[in-house]
């Protein structure tokens, strides 16, 4: 680890962004109630691709070049829907490989816009295809693969390559990290590269750590661990952890204990995680600490024990990390009137600003109709609404000034419509139908007062968490 002549190692001129792969910090947990235990975090966020695949994708392409699988000028291709993707075409933009990314169209828009700008190729497929058909995404990368000369597809479900990365780097790190004093590691498996090389080499060099799986509800690999049958698996919110089969290159043998995380525990945690302890980390951290302060709590003895931190919070901004999104899947509580204004996603009560006031420009209604995503806002002024403003309204005013030099810093007020079509909270679903058919969304105001507007996304939203028991 410490050849000078290994410009990984990151010590001196000329390391690349290579070397910053590994040696990520491990900080204790101080304001959470750990019971009489010290709970530490590896934080792998601090990889340069934000994530533990970083470790991985360098891990096994390194392996495949020394053993002439992967040839310089060669093609690397994966089939992967998370943070290996990112790490691969992080990899193979440092080194020269082209890279081929077969991504289902289930993935966010961010990851596919982050692995496009490393310089990969994504080619985006069905996920609702069954294995073995052309289209499905590990078909995929196996066609490609044989139809390029110089390619390798990755395979990191099923490359042993994958935990021995983790048996070398991410276990010494650990057990160097706490002083060799190490009772248990909490993590999560996907792949099983993590949990499967840490419990090879701590099986090798402390054999009473403990390795504890934490698993999404829905996932058939802790039932599995403790009852050693194979279930029927559901689904789950959380990512990357919990699988609907056993890991190929996975050895369940090596976990002692598994404990179950519902989604709502889970990014609850992760959400007190960041308030109580600045970590910032992505769903599956959730379920890993949520199920390290279970055991820490449950002991009787003060035990020393580590939580892998696999990825960062800001893949999640918008889904975790956003209120709104939290009450729409409904894992939060709200406030509830058993009528419309339970269907409005940003309530002005609130203290959410989707309205602009008469004096705003016409350039700061068109910025937080982008903003929000609507085609329409309401115009308050002391709290009452006294207008409403639309894409027509915007788009008529400013092609009736496209002469003049700024047309958007006109007045919202000189655009407004001031007749109103509102509804009262106690107006019904189909009230709601008939102003979406008039091209409206609906906006609710009882009396003078007003509530929010629902949109078509509000009104499916709230369909889709009062769907009767089927
Ligand atoms: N958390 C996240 C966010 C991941 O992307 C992954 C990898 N799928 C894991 C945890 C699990 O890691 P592993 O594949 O090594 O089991």
């Amino acid at each position: 680890m410490n050849d000078p002549s290994d410009t990984r190692n990151g010590s001196g001129s000329g390391a690349s962004m290579l070397a910053a792969i590994g040696n990520t910090p491990m900080v204790e947990l101080r304001n959470l109630d750990t019971g009489p235990c010290r709970l530490f975090a590896k934080l792998e966020q601090f990889n340069p691709g934000g994530s533990i695949k970083d470790r991985i994708a360098l891990g096994m392409v390194e392996a495949a070049e020394r053993d002439g699988r992967l040839e310089p000028g060669g093609t690397i291709v994966e089939a992967t829907s998370g943070n290996t993707g990112i790490g691969l075409a992080l990899v193979a933009a440092l080194k020269g490989y082209r890279m081929i990314l077969i991504i289902p169209d289930k993935m966010s828009q961010e990851k596919i816009q982050q692995c496009r700008a490393l310089g990969a190729e994504v080619i985006v497929t069905r996920t609702d295809v069954p294995p073995g058909h052309p289209l499905q995404y590990q078909t995929m990368a196996a066609d490609i693969e044989a139809r390029t000369p110089g390619a390798l597809y990755i395979r990191q479900h099923y490359n042993p390559d994958n935990p021995a990365v983790h048996e070398a780097t991410t276990g010494p790190e650990i057990r160097q990290q706490m002083d060799e004093d190490i009772d248990a590691i909490v993590g999560g498996i996907g792949t099983a590269g993590t949990m499967t090389g840490l419990g090879r080499y701590f099986r090798r060099v402390a054999p009473g750590v403990k390795m504890i799986l934490a698993d999404p509800v829905g996932s058939l690999l802790a039932p599995y661990v403790q009852t050693g049958e194979l279930t029927e698996p559901g689904a789950w919110v959380v990512e990357g952890i919990g699988e609907d089969e056993l890991p190929p290159v996975g050895d369940m043998s090596l976990i002692d204990e598994a404990i179950i995380v519902n989604d709502r525990d889970s990014l609850l945690t992760a959400r007190d995680l960041l308030k109580a302890e600045g970590i910032m980390g992505g769903s599956s951290t959730g379920t890993i600490i949520a199920a390290a302060l279970q055991w820490c709590r449950r002991q009787t003895e003060a035990r020393r024990v580590v939580a892998i931190v696999p990825d960062g919070g800001d893949k999640y901004l918008s889904k975790m990390y956003d209120d709104h999104w939290m009450a729409d899947q409904g894992f939060v509580e709200r406030k509830t009137y058993g009528d419309l204004r339970d269907l409005i996603a940003r309530r002005h009560d609130e203290h959410e600003d989707v309205t602009v006031p008469p004096d705003a420009t016409l350039a700061i209604a068109l910025g937080k109709m982008r903003l929000f995503n609507i085609s329409q806002l309401p115009v308050l002024e002391d709290d009452r609404i006294i207008g409403l403003i639309d894409e027509t309204d915007l788009l008529q005013r400013v092609l009736a000034n496209a002469g003049k030099r700024n047309a958007f810093g006109e007045p919202v007020s000189a655009a407004m419509t001031t007749r109103l079509e509102t509804l009262p909270p106690e107006a019904s679903l189909a009230d709601v139908r008939a102003a979406f058919d008039k091209g409206f969304v609906a906006l609710i105001r009882d009396g003078n007062r007003y509530w929010g507007l629902v949109t078509r996304t509000d009104l499916l939203n709230w369909l889709r968490r009062n769907r009767p028991a089927a």
